[in-house]
């Protein structure tokens, strides 16, 4: 067997149609993306996310502060962000500089305006059931399977990684979508074990080729969130051999990437909304 491959794009650029004509009703939508220092790789999704949103008429502004910042005055920059009319949504790119601590960043981020989902108010919406920004990636995988009529309720879902962007709300949805989830990490036991008794296995580790072909279940649906740059170019946490055993398998690239643009968007649109009062903020 050979599985159907889940390509991201043609739904992608759906939403991203679905946003252009949600910013051109509202008019104004205002993204700030704050990157800290020059991370090659966060330089390049910034450059990507700023590509997306100013082609579906996004007012974006990329705010690039030198490594040396210091957590103070990144967190007064926010504050300003924060109370900004002119901001919508507020996005600061991770990994921060090791002198800066991320737990006090994501804190300080409005949480209407938190982008990517990660302040502990809309963690816990999640976490109760009651999303409000949920992160993008996520949400993306969501669409993805929705798209493609991968059932869960009742489905064994196994999720491998547990961050607080892609692993904790990928669990969440797949829980909230009435599947039994399974989360496996880097002290699970017996990964295989768990891998294989997935009807839908979502890997989110950043390791190539964790997950070989064997540890797959005949006809399960696979979602290869990874994005690992190596010598070969950029490879996802999945042996590609997998697609010979799923029914269904995400490519990488051009898999679970440009969801997470589009859902991205989304959020900022669902931001501008909270602020607008056509939708209610939880609280
Ligand atoms: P992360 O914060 O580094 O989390 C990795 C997770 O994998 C952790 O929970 C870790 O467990 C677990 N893990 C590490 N080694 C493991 C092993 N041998 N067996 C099982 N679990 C293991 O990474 P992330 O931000 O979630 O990103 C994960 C991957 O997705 C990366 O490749 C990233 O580039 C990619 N990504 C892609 C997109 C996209 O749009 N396609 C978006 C976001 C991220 P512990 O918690 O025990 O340490």
């Amino acid at each position: 067997m050979t599985a159907t491959t889940m390509r991201g794009k043609p739904l992608a650029d759906r939403i991203r149609a679905d946003v252009a004509e949600q910013v051109r009703a509202i008019g104004h939508v205002g993204l700030i993306t704050v990157l800290v220092g020059d991370d090659p790789a966060s330089e390049v999704y910034i450059r990507l996310k700023h590509k997306a949103a100013n082609e579906a008429g996004f007012d974006a502004v990329d705010v690039r502060l030198p490594a040396a910042t210091s957590e103070e005055s990144l967190l007064a920059r926010l504050a300003e962000l924060n109370v900004s009319d002119e901001v919508d949504a507020i996005l600061v790119q991770l990994p921060l500089p090791d002198h800066i601590d991320e737990e006090h960043v994501i804190r300080a981020i409005e949480p209407a305006k938190d982008v990517d989902g990660l302040h502990p108010l809309n963690a816990g919406e999640l976490y109760l059931g009651r999303p409000a920004i949920v992160s993008a990636t996520p949400r993306g995988v969501m669409a993805l399977l929705a798209e493609h009529e991968v059932p869960l309720e009742g489905a064994r879902a196994v999720m491998i990684g547990r961050s607080a962007i892609v692993g904790k709300p990928m669990a969440h949805l797949l829980l909230q979508a009435n599947a039994t989830v399974t989360v496996c990490h880097s002290r699970t036991r017996e990964l295989a074990d768990h891998t294989r008794s997935a009807d839908v296995l979502v890997v989110a580790v950043g390791s190539p080729a964790l997950v070989d072909a064997d540890m797959v279940r005949a006809g399960a649906v696979v979602v290869d969130v990874g994005m690992n740059r190596t010598e070969a170019g950029l490879v996802g946490d999945v042996d590609p051999a997998a697609f010979e055993v799923a029914s269904a398998m995400t490519p990488v690239p051009g898999g679970v990437g440009p969801l997470t643009i589009a859902c991205l968007l989304e959020n900022a649109v669902r931001c501008a909304r909270y602020r607008r009062g056509d939708l209610a903020y939880p609280g």
